[in-house]
């Protein structure tokens, strides 16, 4: 066993929980479908309030903020609930509504906790364990989509829907997956876990430091052509 094989021994997370076929959906509304192929980052957000799938995805298809007449089906991909569940929620081929002109590009990962205060203002941060849960599963999906670390993101750093350009500076329309929640750190740690799995299987001898250069590229390549 290398040292990559028993790091990767470490490191625990729970199965993903199927829910697809089970939220309730939208009686006549539908998703535009796309391939997956069409996938190019997975924003993370934050539900803001320590809630459930079935509670989202009941939320989603009535009338709301984001549609009058309710969205289609949940908008979220995936969930990471209070207790560090992964959820399954809706079909990565269908392009819901999270992140407006980002969506058909866009796989949406929501975090389960609550981030704001009672007056409004987001001041809690997440449990360690359940940004851990985050990073690992990112890790795989980046793994899976042949994704670089880079392209996980918040929600608050997309042009548009997370800010826009006022009076020549950047104003933030969201903070969401919440101010406290370090995405450069979240970064690094889905980095360190690629670098981890790559040289368990063998294509990566360099160090776990979550600095994804192009010894770690080109073992990502390696690894996606050996699919
Ligand atoms: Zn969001």
């Amino acid at each position: 066993m290398n040292k990559y094989q028993e790091a990767l021994g470490l490191i625990k997370i729970k199965a993903p929980i199927n829910l697809i076929e089970e939220l309730p959906r939208h009686p006549d509304k539908k998703y535009k479908n796309r391939k997956i192929s069409k996938i190019k980052r997975i924003v993370v957000h934050t539900t803001d309030w320590k809630t459930t799938p079935l509670r989202i995805a009941e939320y989603d298809i009535k009338p709301n903020h984001i549609s009058d007449s309710g969205c289609p089906a949940i908008t979220y991909h995936e969930m990471i609930g209070v207790e560090g569940d992964i959820f399954q929620t809706l079909d990565y081929t269908e392009v819901s509504w999270h992140v407006g002109m980002w969506n058909p590009s866009s796989l949406g990962i929501a975090l389960c906790y609550r981030c704001s205060n009672k007056k409004g203002e987001d001041v809690y941060a997440p449990k360690r364990a359940l940004l851990h849960t985050l990073e690992v599963r990112c890790g795989q999906i980046c793994l899976n989509l042949g994704l670089t670390p880079d392209k996980v993101v918040g929600h608050r750093e997309l042009k548009g829907t997370g800010w826009t350009m006022f009076k020549g500076s950047k104003r933030l329309r969201k903070t969401c997956p919440g101010k406290k929640v370090d995405l450069d750190k979240v970064r690094r740690n889905v980095a360190r876990f690629m670098q981890i799995v790559l040289g368990a299987n063998g294509l990566y001898t360099g160090k776990v430091d979550g600095l994804f250069g192009p010894k770690s590229n080109k073992a990502f390549q390696l690894y996606l052509s050996q699919e």
